[in-house]
């Protein structure tokens, strides 16, 4: 805004420069012009009185010679020998006064009696006007001078004639001169000082004598019927007078100077007038020329300056918009921008700076040096020799310090300096630029925290957007047994166990996708093959829009993990001497079984077995021995029944099969004779000892002696006990009949 007025100032400060110029100009070419006339109009005055001094002495002579002849010639026309002497007295008077064409002398008849021109001797000359205006008026004192008229010498001519008296007062004749004009025509050539000139002789009526050059004007042509400008003249009866303007029919513009020369002594009835006039347009050339070069210069110079205005605001425009740029880029980066004079050691600094520093421009001082506190001694030391290293050696220098704001903020920021020397090579300026620099300080800072985890004893990858592997950490290299070269711009799916389910992965995307984090037990394979656990993170990493660009996943090898809780389980629901399930988990096989086989309309059998008579092998060989017995045991049970058969250990030396899927009581009982007859088999002791030991059983059968898994246990523990009570060494299959059971007694 501030500059469109300023531009529009210049402007009109321009126009206004120009317009004062070209009026000056226009002033001083009117004011040349008006030298010019001025100066020409004293030229042609001079020039008309050079006319006039002439003029008038050949006036004065013809009219001194007229009155002459008028004196004497009463003598020649009393003297019988006057005629010869008067025509001689006029041929002489006639050569005498050059301007004089033809002395004569007429009667008051107009008849020619006297000349010095003999053929014009008798001719009648009364219808004359050089005789006819003496005639009207009688008077001898006066100098008549006739209008331009065609002589009988077949010439243009003016006569001057005074009127001659007879004794009595009446009109007795003329005498009259009649002017050459070839004299006066070299008269009035010799005053012309230029070819567009033009000199006259105009009788006062009006009539044109001579006009030099003739050109258009001819003799008798009578100025004064024409434009107003001759007769303005005569009207108004001033000797001189000078117009500017069209004197004729030719259409020129003239300057012309008119003269009347009537000297009072001659008593001329007519006056002679002098016109001397210039072509304006020739005397106007010279000043037209320089009219044209000026305007032309001025033109030239109005466009020069209205095309150096133009760029100049072009220049100032771009430097405005540069300066802006500038500004805003420096704003917008936070960057401030700083000048250090070497010489004042002032410090000189745009508005970002004071906005780094925490400091308030109108509180700096002159030198604006109060930053200088907030750096440490260790800092401004470090600065001042940068600063003193980079004079000496005229190079540019970067540092990064430390402040303190006055708000008690810590900062970090770094300075760009670079020297500038004056034409001489001395070093006059510092220019600089500072930047805040804590956040870039800080994020280095957490990338070095963020390297340093990555590089933790967690197993780490990192994936683009697209899955390819981009880094990997050496517990990754560790665990999986890939080098990074191995596996950087693959996809994780070479890592991938034939171990899961189709849909395993797909879940595992989906939640990914949906809450940018998955962790979960995945097996994977490393570089030999070989499958194990993980306990995997995958996250998803967001732009600030909210897009994923990175995945980050960690893996800990759970193999040991993994292992302890098969421990736990194992010990949770096996027995750890003979490996055998134990009760709880018999309890929930026979839970799961007893559904099954009620879904199935299937049967199930239940065999208790208490060996006979343990406690004394105990006793007797050691509990050692007791339960190398008992491992024994166990192993024979099991080749007694199918793989898909349980056989728990439930108690010291009791056992429990769990027959699946049978199809009558005669398959249990087949069962039940097998296993006793297998325990009866003797077992050899470490000690190369062989002890005989027989066993007791119980059966009781789904769904026959119970619905449900507690009515069966109950029912073959009752059966058991039953062989027990019954004498050992048998087995017995419950009987409904409670407290009735039916004892079979094994034949050995
Ligand atoms: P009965 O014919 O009435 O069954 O007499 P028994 O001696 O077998 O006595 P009972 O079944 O009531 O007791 C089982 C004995 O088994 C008790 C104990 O000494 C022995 N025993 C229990 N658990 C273990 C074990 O884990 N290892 C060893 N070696 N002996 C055990
Ligand atoms: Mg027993």
């Amino acid at each position: 805004m501030k500059s469109l007025v300023l531009r529009r100032r210049l402007w009109l400060l321009l126009a206004a420069v120009l317009l004062v110029l070209g009026a000056l100009l226009g002033l001083g070419l009117s004011r040349d012009r008006d030298r010019l006339e001025a100066q020409e109009l004293d030229r042609l005055i001079t020039q008309t009185r050079v006319i006039e001094d002439n003029l008038t002495r050949q006036l004065n002579a013809i009219n001194q010679s007229l009155l002459a002849v008028q004196r004497v010639l009463p003598y020649w026309q009393s003297n019988p020998v006057g005629h010869i002497e008067g025509r001689q007295t006029l041929e002489n008077m006639a050569a005498a006064v050059s301007s004089v064409r033809t002395f004569l002398v007429t009667d008051a008849q107009g008849v020619v009696v006297f000349s010095s021109r003999e053929e014009l001797l008798g001719r009648n000359f009364f219808h004359r006007d050089y005789v006819q205006a003496p005639l009207k008026t009688l008077d001898p004192k006066r100098l008549y001078v006739s209008q331009p008229f065609l002589s009988v010498l077949n010439n243009y001519v003016i006569n001057f004639s005074k009127v001659l008296l007879d004794d009595k007062g009446q009109f007795a004749g003329v005498v009259s001169a009649a002017i050459d004009p070839v004299d006066f025509e070299i008269l009035l050539n010799s005053v012309r000082y230029s070819d567009d000139m033009r000199a006259m002789l105009v009788h006062g009526d009006g009539q044109i004598f001579i006009s030099q050059p003739y050109t258009g004007q001819a003799p008798g042509q009578d100025l004064a019927a024409t434009p107003p400008s001759l007769s303005q003249h005569l009207r108004s009866q001033q000797a001189l007078s000078h117009f500017n303007g069209v004197l004729d029919g030719s259409k020129i513009s003239r300057l012309a100077v008119i003269r009347t020369l009537a000297p009072v002594a001659l008593a001329m009835s007519k006056p002679l007038v002098v016109v001397l006039d210039r072509d304006l347009s020739v005397l106007y050339r010279s000043w037209q020329q320089a009219v044209l070069a000026q305007v032309v210069g001025y033109l030239l110079f109005v466009l020069l300056s209205v095309f150096g205005l133009s760029v100049f605001q072009r220049h100032r425009a771009q430097k405005i918009v540069t300066a802006k740029r500038l500004k805003l880029a420096t704003e917008a980066s936070g960057v401030g921008i700083w000048e250090f004079d070497l010489v004042t050691k002032h410090y000189q600094w745009d508005d970002a700076m004071f906005t780094l520093f925490g400091l308030n421009p109108k509180n700096a001082g002159a030198r604006n040096d109060e930053w200088i506190g907030l750096l440490s001694p260790q800092d401004l030391q470090r600065m001042r020799e940068a600063t003193r290293v980079a004079i000496k050696q005229d190079q540019p220098f970067k540092m990064t310090f430390q402040i303190r704001r006055p708000d008690g903020q810590v900062r970090f920021m770094r300075n760009r300096a670079a020297l500038y020397t004056d034409d001489h090579g001395v070093p006059r300026r510092l220019i600089g630029a500072t930047e805040d620099v804590t956040a870039r300080k800080l994020e280095e800072a957490e990338l070095r925290v963020a390297a340093a985890a990555f590089e933790s004893h967690e197993s780490m990858f990192v994936t683009n957007a697209q899955v390819e592997i981009l880094r990997v950490n050496q517990a990754f290299t560790a665990l999986f047994g890939y080098a990074a070269s191995e596996v950087v711009g693959n996809n994780p799916r070479l890592f991938k166990s034939g171990r899961h389910e189709g849909d395993f992965y797909a879940t595992m995307w989906a939640e990914l996708q949906e809450h940018h984090s998955w962790q979960g037990e995945i097996w994977n394979t490393r570089k030999g093959g070989e499958e194990f656990p993980c306990w995997q993170c995958i996250t998803a990493v967001c732009d600030e829009a909210g897009l994923i660009t990175h995945y980050v996943a960690t893996h800990t090898d759970i193999t040991l993990r993994k292992a302890a809780e098969d421990e736990v389980k194992r010990l949770a629901f096996f027995d750890p001497l003979t490996n055998l399930p134990n009760r709880r988990l018999l309890t929930d096989r026979l839970v799961h079984a007893v559904t099954h086989a009620k879904r199935d309309k299937g049967h199930l059998a239940l065999i208790f077995v208490d060996l006979d008579k343990f406690k004394p092998v105990n006793d007797r060989y050691g509990h050692a021995a007791g339960d190398l017995l008992l491992q024994s045991v166990a192993h024979r049970l099991r080749t007694c029944v199918r793989e898909s058969d349980t056989v728990a250990r439930v108690g010291g030396d009791e056992f429990v099969v769990l027959l699946d899927g049978i199809r009558q009581s005669l398959d249990a009982m087949q069962v039940a004779e097998k296993i006793h007859a297998v325990l009866l088999e003797p077992f050899r002791l470490m000690s190369g000892q062989s002890v005989h030991i027989s066993s007791s059983a119980g059966i009781a059968m789904y769904p026959e002696h119970g619905q449900d898994e507690a009515t069966l246990s109950h029912h073959a523990d009752v059966a058991m006990y039953a062989a027990k009570s019954a004498g050992r060494d048998q087995y017995v299959v419950y009987d409904p009949a409670l407290d009735q059971p039916v004892a079979v007694r094994m034949e050995p």
